[in-house]
């Protein structure tokens, strides 16, 4: 199957509400232009230099999604243009993000990274740790890093009861925070589900879908 019939297989499945992220990592330009020509404007990738790389290489407006996990030292080389950062998993990372975004005069959003998966993970928040963040006088004082919902993954598994729970708890934490993040920092964004698991994602509450391998085929 060709990558724009994928495309439009996937976009005709998810609801007008859910926003799709295709997440071109590994994936060549040529490949990413057959999508951006069938109209898709959201792209992922998981690596500092590969997202700086293509964008440079891309039309200016595709909105570029970091996605994977995302050092504090490499924040600058995406801060002048990157759309939402999805793997906020750290209060200094907040902080470097708020530093960057000041610099280039922006305001960057960010999702708040939820350890939801029964697989450890040395990434992601977990409900506590939340609560605890936007408590903080540092959080309180972020002007230009602005928290715009949360992201997390599912265990890699077959056991769709498993998968589903995870999903529904952090579409509770969602709600929680709904009322309780203080603004300018709002939830607004659910980006939960993969190739794998999106529609189960898509049933629990996921307003952003990330989709890789079913789009553009396996990775190596
Ligand atoms: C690679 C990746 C995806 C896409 O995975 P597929 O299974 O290929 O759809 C989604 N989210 C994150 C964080 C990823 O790293």
């Amino acid at each position: 199957m060709s990558i724009t019939t994928s495309l439009n297989k996937i976009t005709d499945s998810i609801p007008e509400h859910c926003t799709l992220v295709a997440v071109s990592k590994t994936k060549p330009i040529e490949s990413i232009h057959s999508c951006y020509e069938a109209g898709q404007r959201d792209f992922g990738e998981n690596k500092v230099q590969e997202l700086v790389d293509k964008a440079e290489s891309l039309p200016p407006d595709i909105q570029w999604h970091m996605i994977g996990h995302l050092q504090r030292n490499k924040v600058k080389y995406i801060a002048p243009f990157v759309n939402l950062i999805h793997g906020v998993d750290s209060s200094r990372l907040l902080t470097e993000i708020e530093k960057r975004a000041k610099n280039e005069d922006r305001i960057i959003n960010c999702l708040l990274q939820i350890h939801i998966a029964e697989e450890d993970s040395k990434f992601g928040f977990d409900e506590q740790e939340v609560l605890n963040l936007i408590e903080q006088n540092s959080f309180q004082e972020l002007a230009h890093a602005r928290i715009t919902g949360l992201m997390g993954m599912a265990t890699f598994t077959e056991d769709e009861a498993q998968v589903r729970k995870e999903f529904r708890s952090l579409k509770k934490l969602y709600d929680k925070l709904s009322s309780s993040i203080p603004n300018p920092h709002q939830m607004e964004v659910l980006s939960m589900g993969m190739s794998g698991d999106y529609q189960i994602a898509i049933e629990e509450g996921s307003t952003m879908v990330r989709i890789g391998s079913a789009i553009f085929g396996s990775r190596p």
